[in-house]
């Protein structure tokens, strides 16, 4: 999508104004662009001419060019079709929130299950999950182990109880255990079948939800739109979760959930990790589609997983150039935490496409990093000079960590170099250039 409306700016380079017809070819891109993203067609066709005509409607600002004007109204069309705003999720006021997930097969309702209320636990809420899906005992037992990994309860009653006295059963329970949200995780299907739509409809009834939320894969593509109108109207939704997000998928079916259904899309699914879950945010994935990079998002993560005082303290560390190994190992293991380095590095605008083997390549150096800083004394590691000084002491820490000389000297330069170009990691946000961890 990207590289079909950076084009389409291009067309317009050395134009004053935008004009009916000097908009017609960048439009044909934005519209070739859109589709080739998996937007269905209506949606497109709705969203070009709602673009062209605020084009030629509005005026030039002074000191605007044409291409930046453009830019912008595309910008803020695709996020007033996105939703506009975040859209947060409804608590009940009284007795427990109930979140009924529904979504065919495959796209990631029992993950979310999981990741939904590991994210609500963060927040403080208490969560239960029940286990719906009851035509595959290994859908059961994957909740439950997802439950485990979170640490959150699930309320099972095995394959032979129907859905909707599963639901009953559960809410119950967690009435009694004053559990805060209880989430349902439901069967999905190949495809949109009755005897779904049947039985999402009884266990909407018992459970009286306070959210129904369609889960979406990213890579459903033009019948997004269908798909989401169907579910829509047969048991009514408040809203979706995008999943898989992380992978190729171009995202059409972002734009395609709130223009068909009215429903805002909530949260977003990154990765297969129960960390991997955001709210949903129209701008930044606007920002995304047109190719200035997520850098927002980039940064608020890189601020939630060092916490605050971490940051301003390795801040201060920078400007002093005192990062030292302790620093340094917090700064990659917060960077994989932040999930992978396809992700992070596609957050940042100007980087490109990554291959997978780099990513794996980045990945492996981490942990090649990780140990050798581990074998390291305290005393070792905030004086990364007493290293760069003794061959014996790098010796002993290829030994100890399995690695060779030469690679516990390369870890030691790229510090130093760290240091240097750490300052540098202050330009990202201002969208500058990423230093990268591995040469
Ligand atoms: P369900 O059939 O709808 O319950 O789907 P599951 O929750 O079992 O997920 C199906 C597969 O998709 C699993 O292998 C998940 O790990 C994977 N998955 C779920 N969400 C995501 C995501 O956001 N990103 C990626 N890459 N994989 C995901
Ligand atoms: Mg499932």
């Amino acid at each position: 999508l990207t590289s079909g409306l950076e084009s389409a700016w291009t067309k317009l380079k050395g134009e004053e104004v935008l004009t009916k017809e000097n908009i017609v070819e960048p439009m044909r891109d934005i519209r070739r662009a859109l589709l080739e993203a998996d937007v269905s067609l209506p949606v497109v066709r709705r969203f070009v001419q709602a673009v062209s005509d605020q084009a030629v409607g509005t005026g030039l600002i002074r000191g605007v060019k044409p291409d930046e004007q453009l830019v912008k109204i595309v910008h803020d069309e695709l996020v007033k079709l996105m939703g506009g705003e975040v859209s947060e999720l409804v608590f009940s006021k009284s007795g427990p929130t109930v979140i009924l997930l529904a979504g065919l097969q495959g796209v990631g309702k029992t993950t979310v299950c999981a990741k939904l209320a590991n994210y609500l636990k963060k927040q403080g809420k208490s969560s239960m999950l029940i286990a719906g899906d009851v035509y595959r005992p290994a859908a059961i037992d994957q909740l439950v182990i997802l439950g485990e990994q979170v640490g959150v309860p699930v309320y099972t009653a095995g394959t032979e109880v129907k859905p909707s006295d599963i639901a009953r059963q559960g809410l119950e329970e967690a009435k009694k255990k004053k559990i805060d949200v209880v989430i349902m995780d439901t069967a999905g299907r190949l495809q949109i079948d009755k005897a779904m739509m049947d039985e999402l409809k009884e266990v909407k009834k018992v459970l009286k939800p306070t959210e129904v939320l369609l889960v979406v894969d990213a890579m459903t593509g033009q019948e997004a739109a269908a798909l989401v109108t169907t579910f829509n109207v047969e048991i009514g939704i408040t809203g979706a979760i995008l999943t898989k997000l992380d992978g190729d998928s171009r995202g059409g079916a972002a734009l395609s959930v709130k223009e068909v259904s009215g429903k805002p899309i909530k949260l977003v699914g990154r990765g297969e990790r129960m960390e991997d879950l955001e709210p949903f945010y129209p701008d930044r994935m606007a920002g995304r589609i047109l190719g200035m990079g997520d850098v927002l998002t980039f940064v608020e993560k890189a601020q939630e997983v060092m916490r605050q005082e971490d940051a301003e303290d390795l801040q201060k560390k920078i400007m002093s150039a005192k990062f030292d190994f302790n620093d340094f190992l917090k700064q990659t293991r917060a960077v994989a935490r932040m999930g992978s380095m396809t992700r992070v590095i596609g957050m940042i605008p100007g980087m490109g496409k990554v291959t997978p083997a780099q990513v794996r390549e980045a990945e492996k150096s981490l942990k090649i990093m990780e140990a050798m800083i581990e074998a390291m004394t305290p005393e070792e590691r905030e004086k990364p000079e007493l290293l760069a000084e003794s061959p014996e002491r790098r010796k002993r820490i290829a030994q100890a960590s399995g690695k060779t000389e030469q690679q516990v000297s390369q870890l030691v330069a790229q510090l130093f170099q760290m240091r240097v170009r750490m300052k540098n990691l202050m330009g990202v946000m201002e969208g500058g250039s990423m230093p990268t961890l591995s040469n």
